[in-house]
């Protein structure tokens, strides 16, 4: 495992401690595709389409073009009705065997999980990651405190369809709250192992938790404490229509986690929710380091896949000629020439897209839009 380092924590930011919720949007946003649609189309509450999740009942207010995890596409806007009307009446599904949770899983959408499941011959250990990968984001950490004890007692259940060695809850040493609340309730699971981690970057990849915790990874099913949730709440009959968003950074006054409806634009949360604190800004999805910058934030839309947004004030980073010093090299995870890279504009498939070259690099290069960048020549570096 190369050495992690910790990341600066922000000083300007205040993130409040609690959950605001925004479960009663005007309109959400569902992608198009080749969907054909009539003038009075009703949508019903949790249905989907193109495998994405309506998460209000309502009727078509027209097609817009928005952002949908960074792409630009035609998307249907449903106008809220507020009635919250379903189709079907969901049933709470029966699990005995992984064959039953793969199929739920997939039912419900939960690609991601099913295909981290699915990718394990055996799985002999379950590790549960409660961190959040950024500075600025606490989604893992506000879902870890307000649903420790279903997140618990799912843990353990799993333990026992999956007929598991170990299961292990891993928190950051830095999470005070989250320790002790999950210390309060461990004692109901003797065979839990509650493990504290070092508060560094990428500790959540698999390879260096694996690595941390001593754990083999090739019958290890990693999942995060989000993830936990979502499958708690499939099992309970409820269908993955809400995500928890952090909005911070240090132009807003306060920044705020916030439970909302997935379809709904970051222009409506915003309004509602956010006070920018000045006219000169930029705001990045999912993370200073490993997300992208929005130059259109009015047309952004909430996925499933939507973590975090930061709203900073503009700084001036003067780019300066390289100076080879050789640091982007020394801090990549995955050990690329970035340098070259960058010079030769090349891109590299193993880039994690972790950002690491950009935050340490001394001339303010943009050195991972062009190492993960699509628009280059691949290479072996
Ligand atoms: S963004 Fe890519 S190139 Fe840069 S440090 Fe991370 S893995 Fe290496
Ligand atoms: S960190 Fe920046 S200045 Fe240093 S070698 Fe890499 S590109 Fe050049």
């Amino acid at each position: 495992m190369k050495l992690l380092i910790k990341l600066e924590e922000p000083k300007d930011v205040f993130i409040v401690n609690n959950v605001y919720e925004f479960l009663n949007p005007e309109n959400v946003y569902i992608p198009l595709n080749n969907l054909s649609l009539k003038e009075k189309s009703y949508f019903y509450k949790d249905s989907y389409l193109n495998d994405f999740i309506v998460s209000v009942s309502g009727s078509l207010a027209g097609i817009e073009e928005m952002l949908i995890n960074g792409k630009k596409m035609k998307t249907i806007k449903v106008n809220n009705d507020f009635k919250e009307t379903k189709e079907f009446r969901k049933v709470k599904p029966k699990i005995k065997t992984i064959q039953d949770l793969i199929q739920v899983l997939e039912l419900n959408h939960l690609d991601t999980i099913k295909e981290k499941i699915m990718a394990l011959p055996q799985i002999d250990h379950l590790i549960v990651s409660s961190f959040d990968e950024e500075i600025y984001e606490m989604n893992e950490f506000m879902c870890l405190g307000e649903n420790y004890k279903e997140i618990l007692k799912l843990i353990d259940d799993l333990k026992k369809l999956f007929s598991l060695d170990s299961s292990i809850l891993a928190i950051k040493n830095t999470n005070a709250k989250g320790i002790k609340k999950v210390k309060s309730i461990s004692g109901i699971y003797p065979d839990l192992k509650v493990m504290l981690t070092p508060d560094k970057y990428l500790m959540s990849y698999p390879v260096n938790l694996g690595d941390y915790l001593n754990i083999p990874l090739d019958n290890t099913l990693i999942l995060t404490t989000n993830e936990i949730y979502e499958i708690n709440e499939i099992l309970k009959g409820k269908s993955i229509s809400e995500k928890y968003v952090t909005i911070s950074g240090n132009a807003l006054k306060k920044s705020l986690i916030i439970k909302t409806k997935i379809g709904v634009s970051l222009k409506e949360v915003m309004h509602n929710f956010i006070k920018i604190t000045t006219s000169d800004y930029v705001v990045y999805e999912n993370g200073l380091l490993q997300g992208s910058k929005i130059n259109e934030v009015d047309k952004v839309v909430i996925t499933h896949n939507t973590r975090c947004i930061v709203i900073n004030k503009k700084e001036e980073k003067e780019e300066t000629p390289c100076i080879n010093c050789g640091a982007c090299m020394k801090i990549c995870p995955v050990n690329i020439n970035v340098k070259k890279c960058y010079e030769q504009n090349l891109m590299s498939h193993r880039c994690l897209g972790c950002g690491l070259c950009d935050y340490i690099c001394p001339a303010n290069l943009s050195l991972k839009a062009k190492v993960k960048g699509e628009n280059y020549e691949e290479t072996n570096n």
